[in-house]
């Protein structure tokens, strides 16, 4: 096992990518601290990971609520001692073209991935500098490197959170802690099969054609990145043993983007 006995905070576990990464991190031995915003996503996510003989903890956590990360930070503390490893993946996604936005909608997709990836670290790297190091690992995307049409506040959002990847390499590195970001592709979650018919409707295209067209266009063999292919890398990069992989973007794309 990869992440014996280490002590995991995913936020955004109770479906999707988090859920499966919180999975695979229990399988690997790891204490899970399932966050996300519903008590029965949470607990349903640590029930299935204690199923198969792993150790886990649901938290309810707003990322965008102060109190609530450092709260959920501090359970953490209090059952087991400790933070090895921090995944900020909470995310939402907002279709709609840049001057037709509003501000309120806008500050929504912003402010839980940057807002929320900002008070993950922050609570995490009290922990991590105290236990003598560790691993923040952030959920961006393509769009942390490239951008797409319809989705601003995703985009530069997901740009800002590669920046505070790299600011966390650098001022984590004399404390041991590494600093990664994981750049999926298109993922088949309920957050990508929700923008397929808006997008059809913004595009005045077919469902069939956003996904051929638009999300797996550019990949070299037109397939889906999968959950199981996230988690993968997310259990190499917490494992991994040295500051000498820190402060990168790992894409995971079947080839979309190359960098
Ligand atoms: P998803 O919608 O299936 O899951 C997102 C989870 O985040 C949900 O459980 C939701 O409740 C939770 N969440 C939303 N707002 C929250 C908040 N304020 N506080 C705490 N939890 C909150 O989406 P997913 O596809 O699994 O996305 C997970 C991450 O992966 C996101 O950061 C997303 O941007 C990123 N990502 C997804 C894809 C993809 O194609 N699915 C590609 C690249 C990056």
């Amino acid at each position: 096992m990869r992440l014996e006995n280490r002590i995991a905070l995913i936020t955004g576990a109770g479906r999707g990518i988090g859920r499966a990464i919180a999975e695979q991190y229990g399988r690997e031995g790891a204490r899970v601290a399932v966050a996300d915003l519903t008590p029965d996503s949470a607990q349903e996510v640590a029930d299935v990971i204690e199923a198969a003989g792993g150790c886990a903890l649901p938290l309810v956590m707003d990322v965008t609520d102060e109190r609530a990360v450092d709260d959920g930070v501090a359970e953490i503390v209090r059952q087991w001692g400790g933070l090895d490893i921090a995944l900020a993946n909470a995310g939402v996604q907002h279709i709609e073209p840049v001057h037709k936005l509003s501000l309120e909608n806008w500050r929504k997709v912003v402010s839980v991935h940057l807002d929320g990836a900002f008070l993950v670290t922050r609570a995490a790297l009290a922990q991590m500098y105290a236990g003598g190091g560790g691993s923040m690992l952030y959920m961006g995307s393509v769009h942390s490197l490239e951008a797409s049409p319809l989705k601003s506040p995703y985009v530069a959002a997901k740009h800002g959170m590669l920046g505070l990847c790299r600011a966390v390499a650098k001022e984590g590195a004399e404390h041991g802690v590494r600093s990664n970001i994981i750049c999926p592709g298109f993922v088949r979650t309920p957050l990508v099969d929700k923008q397929i018919p808006e997008q059809a409707r913004e595009l005045g295209i077919s469902e069939d054609a956003v996904i051929r067209d638009v999300m797996l266009k550019n990949t070299i063999d037109g397939a889906f990145t999968t959950v199981e292919d996230i988690a993968e890398l997310a259990v190499h990069l917490a494992a991994f043993p040295s500051l000498a992989l820190s402060g990168q973007s790992v894409v995971v794309s079947h080839g979309w983007h190359m960098q």
